[in-house]
């Protein structure tokens, strides 16, 4: 941990907020590392960026140094970039925010003109606190801390607490009651019992907050490795039935005991959820979750008068397709996003066919954009249910084992030698060309010439 701390201090992005600080304090301004930094330092955590926050107002920071950016200034916000390393440095003036338009964003600020004021405003202790930078050692650290609200012994304790009346805090901001579930998911934290209800009691009001927000937590809580902890907690504080309801439905679905030992299908989903690592895409964490989303609306029971049928979810991965498309249009992803995962939830069940698939079959099957994520899919599906791994075993070894060229070779017939040979395009050309591409892959020609004489053939008995 010291280590680790040691490293954060002679990283670039702390350097440059350093140099910050002094420059600031050599102007008579007070200056601190704030928030998420002070307390990834504090964890012995490489902080992700530094914050600064000061009393110098927007113009000031702007005239102090020579790069800067003033994205947020009406909110007192600058960045500033380092002239030698280009790291940049968000630097906030001390402030109170006043008045909360949508639910979000403050429609008006005030400038402050302390710390102690300025983290009045933060969301939780374990972000609310300030760190001197100025001689700052693994061994000093504790005495540099300014901490206002008791986030020191919150982190200790490992406890996600709102700074002031949690009721006030959440109504301020619903966005909040999010981030107190990531927080504690990437934490291993749990949230004190007065943030817990008022999240609880609110819960139905995150509807308010624009989806794009919703969305890109969502997307932090799948993608920074503590996805299962966090649609736990969602669930726990009633705000998963808010933002997904199509998911919160997967709870209680009960699976065929022979495919399924693990339980029903929300089960099922949060032993997915555990194995997405840290850092997986957007795309690869949005599928885990959704890609049995199909099944509760195509939950069929057991026929009684057919001994030994069983549960079924026939066509589950084609109806949890088209409620995937909606929940990423619903949320504002981008096409190609929503492209992506679609594809993943729409192709997941094929992999039990992969050992009778013909060999064009599975090259083309290989073809789906990014497959390595469907075979990363596929694995998280069936350790976390029967944990039989042999079609993953089978599907990797032969997509490791195959060329590019394989899978997707140049053709020896293409449409142009159709045209030639007097074919005009439509339904059957297309098939024509589909069939010879499959002879192809599976070698049984293996030159143009052999191409050009099954068509030859093909077209024969088209006119026989
Ligand atoms: P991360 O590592 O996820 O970036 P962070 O704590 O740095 O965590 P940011 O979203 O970057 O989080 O915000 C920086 C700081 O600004 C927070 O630590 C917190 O003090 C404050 N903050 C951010 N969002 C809010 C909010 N919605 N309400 C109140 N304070 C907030
Ligand atoms: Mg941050």
């Amino acid at each position: 941990m010291v280590e680790n701390l040691q490293s954060a201090l002679s990283s670039d992005g702390f350097a440059a907020a350093l140099r910050v600080v002094q420059t600031l304090r050599a102007n008579d301004y007070a200056a601190y590392l704030v928030g998420g930094c002070v307390r990834d330092l504090l964890l012995g955590h490489a902080p992700k960026d530094y914050d600064v926050a000061t009393d110098a107002h927007p113009e000031k920071v702007q005239q102090l140094f020579t790069k800067t950016h003033a994205v947020g200034a009406h909110f007192g916000v600058v960045i500033v970039c380092d002239e030698t390393t280009d790291a940049q440095t968000e630097v906030a003036t001390f402030r109170n925010d006043m008045g909360y338009e949508d639910g979000r964003r403050p429609t008006a600020v005030s400038y402050a003109d302390t710390p102690e004021d300025d983290v009045a405003r933060r969301d939780f202790t374990i972000n609310g606190m300030m760190l001197d930078p100025v001689g700052l050692t693994a061994q000093n650290i504790d005495a540099k801390v300014l901490d206002f609200v008791n986030g020191r012994e919150d982190l200790r304790d490992g406890i996600v607490r709102a700074i002031g009346d949690p009721a006030v805090r959440f109504e301020e901001d619903k966005l909040r009651m999010l981030r107190a579930v990531r927080f504690a998911a990437r934490f291993g934290f749990a949230l004190e019992e007065d943030t817990y209800s008022a999240i609880h009691d609110n819960a139905a009001k995150i509807i308010q907050v624009s989806r794009e927000r919703v969305r890109d937590e969502l997307t932090r809580m799948l993608i920074e490795g503590h996805a299962r902890k966090a649609f736990e907690m969602l669930d726990a504080t009633g705000l998963l039935k808010e933002v997904l309801p199509e998911v919160a439905k997967m709870k209680g679905v009960e699976q065929p005991p022979q495919f399924h030992p693990e339980g029903d299908v929300w089960v099922h989903t949060l032993l997915v959820l555990e194995k997405l690592p840290a850092g997986c895409s957007m795309e690869l964490g949005w599928a885990a979750l959704l890609h049995d989303v199909g099944k509760p609306p195509t939950f069929r029971a057991p026929d009684p008068a057919q001994p030994g049928d069983r549960i079924r979810f026939n066509g589950h991965a084609e109806v949890g397709t088209t409620m995937t498309r909606a929940i990423c249009n619903r949320l504002r992803m981008s096409n190609e996003e929503t492209e992506q995962i679609a594809l993943l939830v729409a192709n997941h069940m094929r992999f039990g066919d992969v050992m009778e698939m013909k060999p064009a079959t599975l090259k083309r099957f290989f073809r789906l954009p990014k497959f390595d994520e469907h075979l990363q899919l596929h694995w998280m599906d069936a350790s976390s249910a029967h944990g039989d791994l042999r079609l993953y075993d089978y599907a990797k070894d032969k997509y490791e084992n195959a060329p590019a060229e394989e899978i997707k070779p140049a053709l020896f017939v293409s449409g142009r030698d159709l045209i030639d040979a007097g074919l005009k395009p439509g339904p059957r050309f297309k098939e024509l060309l589909h069939t010879i591409e499959d002879a192809q892959l599976e070698g049984r020609i293996t030159s143009k010439e052999e191409g050009l004489a099954l068509l030859r053939q093909l077209t024969a008995s088209d006119t026989a």
